[in-house]
């Protein structure tokens, strides 16, 4: 039977769109061709970038072309690893076009593009249903070789291959501008987790666990320059949430437990967000699901605070790092978690010094899903034969029930986060109330003095936490009759 042009064509259309369900996000290889040159500008529509880059850079980084086969072939290889790894965990294929038609290898094109500001490998997704060619570029002048593989490449090889993974779901394909907590926060925890793996890298310091500010919204948003760091460093989160499914609820405590498990991941970014994104609906996304996950089923607000709380003490007693400079990383102001290598003396958090039968108090403004520290230090003996109380007590007073139960307590071992609340509504006040009728109230036994308390904000919809500012009364009670009343004079 002879083939006619016309069927010619329709046995071509055929095999591509067979070619296409084989080779697109499926896994059907998990090789990788690096090809030593950038994709050609009819293939690349991103050739624009690549001539501002080329204007912009300086002409001295821009003499190598290539690197040696031996570094690709090892990198070839850790990245099939890589890829076996996120396949075994449930994920799809990466989004990658132009697959190499014999092999069905991934290319990865290895050029030099400029150094500033850029990671050594970058993948370029595909915007919003724009055409753009999306594939992973390594930068040849920084792979190194000879035996001597720059270790970032590692990482950020495996970083970008989980973007590429991210660009076949709807929620990163269709939403190009999502918050960079979530695309770039996981590709983080990823990129690190395999490098460690595979590329026995003991792995990147105190980056890997991922320091940022928590004292600002949780959520950090695309690009933004004043948060690029933020973004990729709420890989913390993502490690945390990993950990809690691993472990199986237990507490996360100072011993690193079994491996973090992220093939929730792999579910989570089958749910997609439709609509223009913003803050509130990335934070309802992630809400959503951890309810409706088998191993979690709890919401945002009891994971964040339970995170944060945890999270500000098991890293310096897992990595060994100064107590105070990791508070001052996470709740300063101004402070880089990059320079955390210079310790910082002062204590950040907010501090109250107790005394027996005495109450203090602080202020706090905490802002949508953020968190800070409060310090609770007792003067002179805790504890004695006489008096054998070492509770404190601490609680907030208002007159708004939804904003009083945003608010999470919680010390290392992250126990009774969650307040007491208690409403006066209709009657008369027993107690000389300043801020409001109704209180919400922790009470804590002291594990050391001066003890950390983590404070968060964050609502049981976390679309509806509203930033509020509040006075947190602590209290030392005279004895322990004292601990369930809160005292009569607060501010003595
Ligand atoms: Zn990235």
């Amino acid at each position: 039977m002879s083939v006619t042009k016309t069927n010619f064509v329709f046995l071509l259309l055929i095999a591509s769109l067979f070619t296409k369900t084989l080779y697109a996000e499926d896994w059907t290889s998990t090789q990788f061709k690096f090809i030593q040159h950038q994709p050609s500008s009819v293939q690349n529509p991103d050739i624009v970038d690549h001539i501002i880059e080329l204007h912009l850079s300086d002409l001295t980084d821009r003499l190598l072309t290539g690197i040696d086969e031996g570094t690709a072939h090892t990198l070839e290889t850790y990245l099939e690893q890589v890829a076996e790894q996120y396949r075994a965990q449930g994920f799809e294929g990466p989004a990658i076009d132009g697959r190499i038609a014999e092999t069905g290898a991934y290319p990865i094109y290895v050029y030099d593009y400029p150094d500033k500001g850029a990671p050594t490998a970058k993948y370029y997704m595909r915007c919003e249903d724009l055409k753009t060619r999306r594939f992973i570029a390594v930068d040849a002048s920084r792979v190194g070789g000879g035996g001597a593989i720059n270790t970032k490449v590692y990482e950020d090889l495996a970083h970008e291959l989980f973007h590429a993974i991210q660009g076949s779901y709807e929620l990163f394909d269709k939403n190009c501008h999502l918050g960079d907590w979530i695309a770039e926060g996981t590709a983080e925890v990823m990129g690190i987790e395999m490098a460690k793996k595979y590329a026995s890298l003991a792995v990147v310091g105190l980056v890997r666990w991922g320091g940022r500010s928590y004292s600002r919204p949780l959520r950090v948003g695309d690009d933004d320059p004043d948060r690029k760091d933020d973004g990729y460093w709420s890989s913390s989160l993502w490690r945390y949430i990993g950990e809690y499914i691993s472990n199986g609820r237990s507490v996360i405590g100072s011993e690193e437990g079994k491996d973090p498990d992220y093939r929730y991941f792999a579910q989570f970014f089958n749910e997609n967000i439709t609509g223009k994104i913003n803050e509130n609906k990335e934070l309802d996304w992630l809400d959503k699901s951890l309810r409706s996950h088998t191993k979690i089923g709890v919401g945002l607000n009891n994971i964040y605070s339970r995170f944060i709380t945890t999270f500000s003490h098991y890293v310096p007693d897992r990595f060994g790092n100064e107590a105070n400079t990791w508070r001052n990383c996470l709740y300063g102001e101004d402070v880089k978690c990059r320079d955390l290598n210079s310790n910082i003396a002062s204590e950040v958090c907010n501090t109250v010094t107790l005394q027996k039968g005495s109450s203090q108090q602080v202020e706090l403004s905490l802002s949508k899903a953020a968190s800070n520290c409060v310090e609770v230090s007792i003067s002179g003996a805790v504890k004695n034969d006489s008096f054998p109380v070492t509770q404190v007590r601490l609680y907030v007073e208002g007159n708004d029930k939804k904003q009083l139960e945003s608010l999470w307590i919680g010390t290392k071992h992250e126990d009774k986060i969650q307040g007491k609340f208690e409403s006066k509504e209709g009657e008369s006040p027993v107690h000389n109330r300043i801020h409001g009728d109704d209180f919400v109230s922790w009470v804590y036994t002291l594990s050391t003095n001066p003890q950390i308390f983590t404070v968060s904000n964050i609502a049981s919809k976390p679309s509806e936490t509203n930033t509020q500012k509040f006075t947190i009364i602590a209290a030392y009670p005279h004895s322990e009759a004292d601990i369930n009343e809160p005292p009569g004079n607060a501010g003595n």
